[in-house]
């Protein structure tokens, strides 16, 4: 039996057991993973892959493709190149073709289609992004789910929710044997940890003696709490005193795990959202207390050196503007899905003259691409995975040879060698490096070291060491219409596996099943096959990952802080087609 990990973006890094010709399992012992892996990976060999590089359309040798792409780099001044990297594997060695296109003076698109402006929020109060894995929670007594579903997103935290007060707090019910759902209106979410703060102030909840000696900046914190009229907190969160007081009722003198999900900060003022929630956690002694603590999205390389974090020329992943690009590199990305404002990212990449795709899968990019490079999958090539959602990491050795496919790291050695620029390091080499740089090795496991401790017992990772609190925001969308908010799914993960039209929407608005409605937003339209929802509120309809063509409906700029993108920081309208 030989082991992998899982490379796809997800919180829970699963340990993989592989033998050749048998279906993936999950490791037994790994002490997340404990024997079971999702149905992404449980079918990984029932999704076709690209098996043919193509040039132009026409299906040619891999190395024929690769000299057709070194060619066009070589006709094309640097600063007319653009390098477009996405996630949709998350080993360490996929940013090694980094090195070439810094190199070269080539731009290199960087920015979040995730979880980066909420992070930077967590980074603003905390210094550093840890998060908290099952492992953590499960030493809680009472866990709130506030914008994550982790029977979709985050399946190996279930266990550790058994036996806890669960609190769901989601514009959807998804969780139907949590004790308390508080369907929350969408972008209501710092709204409610000010609220949260007011109440629990008022009943003087507050962990004085925390507040003293672990924080600073609760004065200010205090006066953005207090002074927000509470008809207007409530108003923006959508939920009553009484539902609010009966959270903290269910929290009061427990040890409380907030796990807090993306959706919440899909809006400009992203880092807000973050930093308000954690603020609330602070003010309450629930953040850096074993038991307790608010997990998001750790930044999965937190305490490590990246070698391929190299200074470059740099656009926004957000909304770059392709056409201003003669040559665009596309490696496991699939840009005219996933990015916003798809239809201008369509017409920009049109005209580019010459695309380059490097990637798994077949999808809407690699296929308006001129040149088409099979990559290697995780078993093909030698790799390394850091979870954001807990802190082991995991090997993924080279298991099975594809000589059709090129690794990233094959990929950039061959960009290296055409422009006679020193090649780069074995992948082995890069990986011991990384490890040593921040990992411990216990029992046989690679563990980040900033977790030899509950995460923030010790310190926090600001200047002073202590957690700072909100003190300002601005929040200024004004919009008319439905709010649309999009959500994961258990077939799809983002626009990876199955791509699909289906809308649900609220029964209020009185709609058939299967009847189609055009959704407009200032950006662009798009059209759905109608599916009721009893589980929304009359406002609101939901998307989940993979809809074919959300991105013509959302926003292209950034947020405020992070370099993300604020896809729900819009209103829709609705028509019959
Ligand atoms: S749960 Fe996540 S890490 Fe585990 S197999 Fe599924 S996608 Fe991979």
């Amino acid at each position: 039996m030989e082991y992998t990990t899982c490379p796809l973006d997800c919180f829970d890094g699963c340990s993989v057991e592989y033998e050749a010709g048998k279906k993936l399992r999950g490791e037994k012992a790994h002490p997340i993973t404990q024997g079971y892996l999702c149905p992404h990976l449980n079918h990984w060999f029932k999704h076709p892959r690209l098996e043919k590089a193509r040039v132009e359309g026409a299906e040619v040798p891999l190395h024929t493709a690769l000299e057709a792409a070194i060619t066009s780099l070589k006709e094309t001044p640097p600063h007319k190149i653009l390098f477009y990297k996405g996630s949709g594997n998350l080993g360490l060695m996929q940013g090694v073709t980094k090195l070439f296109f810094a190199k070269h003076g080539a731009v290199i698109a960087k920015g979040s289609l995730c979880d980066e402006g909420g992070g930077f929020g967590v980074e603003e109060g905390r210094g550093l992004n840890l998060t908290l894995s099952p492992l953590h929670v499960k030493e809680a007594d009472v866990v709130v789910l506030w914008g994550r579903n982790p029977t979709v997103t985050n399946t190996h935290m279930l266990p550790a929710l058994q036996g806890k007060t669960l609190i769901v707090i989601d514009p959807v019910a998804i969780m139907p044997s949590a004790q308390l759902h508080l369907p929350i209106r969408p972008r209501g979410d710092v709204y409610l940890a000010l609220l949260l703060a007011r109440i629990a102030y008022m009943e003087m909840l507050e962990d004085v003696a925390f507040i003293e000696a672990r924080t600073e900046g609760f004065e200010e914190f205090k006066e953005l709490f207090l002074w927000t009229p509470i008809r207007v907190l409530a108003e923006r969160c959508g939920l009553s005193l009484e539902e609010v007081a009966h959270m903290l009722t269910l929290m009061k003198g427990k040890k409380v795990a907030f796990l807090v999900g993306t959706g919440v900060q899909r809006y400009a003022h992203a880092h807000t959202v973050l930093r308000a929630i954690d603020s609330f956690a602070a003010m309450m002694g629930w953040l850096g207390t074993r038991g307790s603590g608010v997990g998001y999205l750790s930044q999965s390389g937190v305490g490590f050196t990246n070698p391929f974090d190299v200074p470059s020329k740099e656009a926004s992943l957000v909304n770059v503007d392709f056409s201003a690009y003669e040559v665009v590199v596309i490696q496991g990305a699939n840009p005219i899905s996933q990015m916003p404002a798809s239809s201008v990212v369509r017409t920009g990449l049109g005209k580019v003259k010459k695309v380059i795709y490097l990637g798994l899968h077949e999808n809407a990019t690699s296929a308006l691409a001129d040149i088409v490079l099979p990559a290697k999958s995780f078993l093909e090539k030698e790799d390394l995975k850091a979870s954001y959602g807990h802190h082991f990491l995991g090997r993924m050795p080279k298991l099975t040879e594809n000589q059709n496919a090129l690794s990233e790291h094959e990929f950039c050695t061959a960009l290296m060698e055409a422009f006679g620029y020193e090649t780069p390091k074995s992948e082995h080499s890069y990986i011991e490096d990384f490890l040593v740089s921040g990992a411990v090795e216990k029992k046989g496991r690679w563990q980040n070291r900033l977790y030899e401790t509950w995460p923030y017992e010790k310190t926090f990772y600001t200047p002073s060491g202590k957690f700072c609190f909100l003190e300002t925001f601005d929040d200024t969308l004004e919009a008319e219409g439905m709010w649309l908010i999009f959500a994961k799914w258990e077939r799809s993960l983002n626009s990876q596996f199955l791509p699909h039209h289906v809308l649900h929407v609220p029964p209020a608005l009185g709609l058939e099943d299967a009847q189609h409605i055009r959704l407009s937003s200032p950006y662009g339209s798009a059209i759905y096959e109608v599916k009721n929802d009893a589980r929304l509120q009359k406002d609101t309809f939901l998307l989940h990952s993979g809809a074919n063509d959300a991105n013509a409906l959302t926003p292209s700029f950034e947020t405020q802080e992070g370099h993300s993108a604020a896809y729900q920081e819009m209103h829709v309208t609705w028509e019959h087609v």
